[in-house]
């Protein structure tokens, strides 16, 4: 079909509104199936939906011919808060449809800070770029400038590490107040939820009865649940039934954040973790996914969490006895699972080489063992790496895809469309490769179906009534796709690939993206539920 995606001409009649996206099929984020139509905007809001052939006087018009016209994407799971200040234009998601980014997830936020070398040194393996100007939300969101809409959680390491580092040990009675105060004063200035990571360091040494007070605090101010549960290996069921728990006493709104079963013996499980949260029919719960086998996190997650302790992970790798009871440790996992384990970024270092090879590969060059190979890649590399890990089984993406309730979340962050190292093909991909793979290609679903779990589906999780449809009165966040062509073209092996298909996207009414190209528009602000 061809596409023209031109601003052209004008069109007469009675409506008034400053801009018609016409000629596309509307697909209204509801799951119906698209019809044609009109979407006529004015200012940042949608003033109607006009049959095909109604004609408004006065509009400029963006010609969606052949192509679908959609809510903008909204990403439950972004860690773009440490990217998004630096990288404003955020390329890699308006090449994704997406309009929206919910930040501050697994466990982690850039604010507050009250410990900022801490702070800095557990957030090195998403890469900011940040001056650390600020010390709250309000004055990280003041700093913000961008394409697109950002909405702000709260996380539970970031908290813990305000008030009391790296510490292994519960917080006394004082600290966990101090943790709930400054939870509801990150609330006041506007966050939308609060997120756990509770397979990192310090979040890990967070007891349930911890977790469930900060919830309980969340809940009061409103705000939604999101959590990297503490296991999502063999332990996934308990892990689930701990955030279940934390959420009902708490009267707490849940989203189990990238369900998956990681690690060959656990493929399957993920039918039985899906019942699960079918069976809390008591909770307002939810869940998202990402359309990949593989993991992207962390080296240090291969650890026992007690070597990370006080931050003083390098200091143990540098005593021999230390260093020694850490590699027994490694090697006595499972976990580690060097074969599946690929370096996907490092600072500056003797193991810079290493990008895109896998532990195995590694271990052999050096003519040591995995386990030996770990340690030397993080001693010498401030032990800010992070690792791509195929550890998922496709047929569990697709049982996790195929679930009504699963909403799409990409896990990534802000990519320039060049760059170094190999990172997970998440961050240029997620939403084409559903539309275009699993929808279009393997049809799973319809598109109107992958369309409504971007869009309604992620809007209704965090209470936002005017966006992820296309309705009168709703703000003009809209997408501009084309059907037959949308794709993702990231791969492990060449990540740095925009994905392909997505013509326009307008921001609050603005084209932040025009003809497949980023208009230096910068609409984008900070939402609040
Ligand atoms: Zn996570």
């Amino acid at each position: 079909m061809p596409v023209t995606g031109r601003l052209t001409g004008r069109v007469t009649g009675r409506v008034t509104g400053r801009l018609a996206v016409t000629g596309g099929l509307v697909a209204d984020g509801t799951g119906a199936e698209p019809v044609p139509g009109t979407v006529l905007i004015d200012g940042d809001r949608i003033t109607a939906v006009l049959p095909p052939g109604a004609t408004p006087s006065g509009a400029e018009v963006i010609d969606a011919t052949g192509n679908i016209v959609a809510p903008g994407f909204i990403d439950l799971h972004s860690h773009a808060d440490f990217s998004l200040r630096t990288s404003p234009a955020a390329e890699s998601q308006l090449a994704q449809g997406v309009t929206t980014l919910v930040a501050g997830n697994c466990g982690w936020s850039p604010f507050p800070i009250t410990d900022l070398e801490t702070l800095r040194a557990g957030t090195a393996f998403l890469g900011p770029k940040h001056d650390w100007s600020w010390t709250d939300l309000a004055g990280f969101g003041a700093t913000v400038e961008s394409a697109v809409n950002l909405a702000l959680q709260v996380g539970h390491c970031t908290l813990r590490i305000a008030v009391m580092g790296n510490a292994r040990r519960a917080p006394s009675p004082d600290e966990l107040r101090q943790m709930q105060e400054l939870l509801r004063a990150a609330a006041d200035q506007g966050a939308v939820g609060f997120s756990t990571g509770l397979i990192y360091a310090p979040g890990a040494y967070a007891s349930p009865e911890e977790v469930a007070a900060l919830v309980a605090t969340a809940a009061e101010c409103g705000l939604l649940y999101s959590t990297h549960i503490r296991n999502e290996g063999a332990g996934l069921l308990a892990a689930l039934d701990e955030a279940i728990s934390a959420a009902r006493a708490g009267g707490a709104r849940l989203e189990i954040s990238h369900l998956k079963a990681v690690g060959k013996a656990n493929h399957g499980l993920v039918a039985a973790a899906l019942e699960r949260l079918e069976q809390a029919d008591d909770l307002d719960v939810g869940w998202d996914a990402y359309p990949y086998t593989a993991t992207s996190t962390t080296l240090t997650t291969r650890l026992p969490t007690w070597a990370l302790a006080d931050g003083a992970l390098l200091d143990r790798l540098g005593d021999p006895t230390e260093r020694k009871r850490i590699a027994e440790a490694l090697r006595a996992d499972t976990l580690l699972s060097p074969d599946s384990v690929v370096i996907a970024s490092l600072p500056p270092g003797p193991y810079e080489d290493s990008r895109g090879l896998s532990l195995t590969e590694i271990a052999r060059r050096d003519e040591v063992d995995a386990a030996e190979i770990v340690l030397r890649i993080l001693e010498n590399h401030q032990a800010a790496v992070s690792v791509v890990n195929h550890a998922m089984s496709e047929d569990d993406v697709i049982t996790v895809l195929e679930h009504p309730r699963t909403a799409i979340a990409s896990d990534g962050w802000i990519m320039d469309a060049t760059g170094p190292g190999h990172p997970h093909p998440r961050n240029f991909g997620t939403f084409p490769r559903v539309l275009g793979h699993y929808a279009r290609e393997l049809d799973i679903f319809s598109l109107a179906e992958a369309i409504r779990r971007m869009t309604s589906l992620p809007a209704s999780r965090l209470g936002l009534s005017d966006r992820g449809t296309i309705k009168p009165g709703a703000i003009a966040d809209l997408v501009v796709l084309n059907p037959t062509t949308i794709a993702d073209k990231s791969t492990y092996d060449a990540p740095w690939q925009l994905s392909v298909g997505v013509e326009h996207v307008l921001v609050a009414g603005r084209l932040a993206l025009s003809n497949g190209r980023p208009t230096g528009q910068r609409p984008g602000r900070v939402l609040t539920s």
